[in-house]
């Protein structure tokens, strides 16, 4: 094969790599994708390394290969792929289960507590706690919300959650 050719390809691929990043970093910091911090990170400076190498010419990409391109071209890609092998189902079946439990009187499912006054349907009750970092979440008290954040997966769905609601919020003041 034709070292153009070749330079060509490598050039597309880089490209795809780095369009396919962009378009998750994007989504991500449009609060429309759901990422760990460092997943995120990665990707996002993943995406600029390669970004940047495609401002090199075709051939100098092939020349550099094994020093400068593919180091940062593997880097982003593993990224990719550990983006790609997330739980989407599981984490999209979380937030549904905790958007249910958004309408409970005490968000910890193992609430004991059946009596519980806390939360909208209860009208915030005596004791009542509200989750202040996503604000969807009402329990009956410290105790189940510090469980739900330990033992109840809280910790995982809360930053969904806030996700989830501010996009409810930006496309309710949508005209
Ligand atoms: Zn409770
Ligand atoms: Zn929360």
């Amino acid at each position: 094969m034709q070292r153009t050719t070749l330079a060509s390809y490598l050039h597309a691929i880089l490209d795809c790599l780095c369009t396919e990043a962009a378009v998750i970093v994007q989504g991500t910091s449009a609060g429309q994708v759901a990422l760990p911090p460092e997943l995120a990170t990665r990707l996002a400076a993943g995406q600029e390394r390669v970004a940047a190498l495609l401002k090199n010419k075709r051939t100098w990409l092939l020349r550099n290969y094994a020093a400068e391109v593919q180091p940062v071209a593997a880097e982003l890609a593993a990224a990719l792929q550990q983006y790609w092998q997330l739980p989407v189902q599981r984490a999209a079946a979380e937030l549904d289960l905790a958007t249910a439990a958004s309408a409970r009187s005490c968000a910890y499912l193992r609430c004991a507590n059946l009596g519980a006054e806390g939360g909208p349907a209860a009208g915030e009750g005596v004791g009542s706690q509200r989750c202040s970092a996503c604000r969807a979440v009402w329990y009956c008290g410290t105790a189940c919300s510090h469980a739900d954040w330990r033992q109840g997966g809280h910790r995982t769905t809360c930053k969904a959650l806030t996700v989830a609601r501010r996009g409810k919020k930006a496309s309710a003041a949508q005209p």
